[in-house]
């Protein structure tokens, strides 16, 4: 990260902590990423807070500890080829570029991709491959993956995406009514079934059927 200040940046690191966030690779993944270049007009000033902020098309850039939460529960390894679905900023999928050997992610919203795109593009995240369409479909193309993540709320995980996580796999994502607090789910897909735990409740933007008009 070379945005804040020092001061800041321990603040900011200190808050992901204190909610959870204790495995040192994903604390030096959100370290190494700077949520300044992610967020846009007049919330840059609270970029470092711990808090979701508004983007555009109507989306949020998560709260940096849920990021940074997520990105604990999938056990990521250096070998791991990631699905995202929900770019959004794309801060997320940038974290993610840090632990994984390849990351795709997806948005319904084309505009989100495009300014996800040169984000990643200015920071040289080459293993980042974002793209537009409808996500809860998965990436038949690019599938299996050994971790998915789904950072927009379904009322349960959707199916393709299941079918696209390789056995030995792990998926989390936010289950539950858009207009409800959610829980965040583990599903860890194993030779004899799905094996589901649930993580801590949560908040999320529905995930939403189709292409979303640009905003
Ligand atoms: N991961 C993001 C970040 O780091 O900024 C935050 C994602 S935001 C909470 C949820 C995103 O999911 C939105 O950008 C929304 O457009 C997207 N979304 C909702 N339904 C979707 C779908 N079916 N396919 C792909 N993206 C979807």
């Amino acid at each position: 990260m070379s945005g804040p200040d020092p001061e800041t940046k321990m603040q900011f690191l200190y808050s992901v902590r204190s909610r959870g966030v204790t495995d040192q690779k994903v604390l030096e993944a959100i370290e190494a990423i700077d949520r300044g270049m992610f967020v846009r007009g007049i919330f840059t000033d609270r970029a470092y807070e711990d808090v979701p902020l508004p983007i555009a098309c109507g989306q949020t850039i998560s709260q940096p500890s849920v990021v940074g939460m997520m990105t604990q529960a999938l056990e990521i390894s250096p070998r791991d080829t990631v699905l995202e679905v929900g770019t959004g900023s794309g801060y997320q999928a940038a974290v993610l570029s840090k632990l994984a050997r390849r990351v795709y992610t997806i948005d319904r919203h084309a505009r989100l991709v495009r300014e996800a795109r040169a984000v990643f593009e200015q920071l040289q995240l080459a293993n980042v491959t974002s793209l537009v369409g409808d996500g809860s479909h998965g990436l038949n193309e690019q599938a299996p993956f050994d971790r998915i993540i789904v950072t927009a709320a379904a009322e349960d995980p959707p199916s393709p995406l299941l079918a696209q996580l390789k056995t030995g796999g792990i998926m989390v994502l936010p289950v539950g009514q858009s207009d409800h607090v959610q829980t965040l789910i583990r599903v860890r897909k194993t030779e004899d079934g799905l094996d589901y735990d649930e993580l801590r409740p949560v908040r999320f933007v529905p995930l939403l059927e189709g292409l979303g008009k640009d905003t």
